[in-house]
């Protein structure tokens, strides 16, 4: 199967979807070493996400991705909205005008993503946020494409790294964001925008399956 807008599209809407029924575990995760609004945050913005996708019918999974990244910067408050919100335009932005992604493609795009959460917040593996999920989940990806594996068996393998890679931020403690100013207290926690990266990841390996 390849990365078309009509599956781009789906990416989201799965994403919101499972975003939505979660919504209560990442609150609480955020509630635990945050301020408690990391689901509002993801539902809101992933919400206006698939609304701007709606308004502007783009046509190259490309598009999609600005389209969700631009509705997610313009509704999602904390520090998640910016970040998850740069980091869809970039991936969109690195699929270029293309209409079909292949693995590979995809693959560039989720780096660029990872690229540009690193850029705008400064954090990097080990400080104990949604890139100790994403970091993971690109290696892995793109381990399998560069392999020459299907998308599907990318996509999986990052879901799989995503999770693994939220797991391990329990013991870890954090030093960007919100989480950081409880310095030790945030040990013994899954972070919260780990897990969102977790879902969002899952939802693409369930549209790809
Ligand atoms: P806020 O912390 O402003 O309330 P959210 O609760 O929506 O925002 O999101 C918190 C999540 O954002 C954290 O669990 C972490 O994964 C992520 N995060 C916070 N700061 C950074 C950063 N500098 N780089 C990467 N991720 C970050
Ligand atoms: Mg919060």
């Amino acid at each position: 199967m390849a990365f078309d807008a009509q599956t781009a599209t789906a990416w989201i809407t799965a994403s919101e979807a499972a975003v939505k029924a979660d919504e209560a575990r990442l609150t609480g995760l955020d509630a635990a070493i945050g301020d408690g609004d990391h689901g509002a945050n993801m539902a809101r913005g992933l919400a206006a996400a698939l609304t701007n996708i709606a308004e502007r019918a783009p046509s190259t999974p490309g598009d999609v991705l600005v389209a969700a990244g631009r509705g997610i910067v313009a509704k999602t408050g904390g520090a998640s909205g910016p970040l998850y919100g740069s980091a869809f335009r970039r991936a969109g932005k690195a699929l270029g005008d293309t209409t079909s992604a292949s693995a590979d493609e995809v693959g560039a795009a989720l780096e660029a993503a990872l690229t540009a959460i690193k850029g705008l917040g400064g954090a990097n593996e080990g400080d104990k946020t949604m890139i100790d999920a994403l970091a993971p989940a690109v290696a892995a990806f793109q381990a399998v494409a560069a392999d020459g594996g299907p998308l599907a068996a990318a996509a999986a393998a990052a879901a799989d790294g995503a999770e693994q890679g939220l797991a391990a931020t329990v013991p870890m403690q954090a030093r960007k964001g919100r989480a950081s100013y409880l310095g030790p207290r945030s040990v013994g926690h899954e972070d919260p925008g780990a897990a969102s990266t977790a879902l969002i990841l899952r939802a693409l390996a369930e549209v790809v399956a």
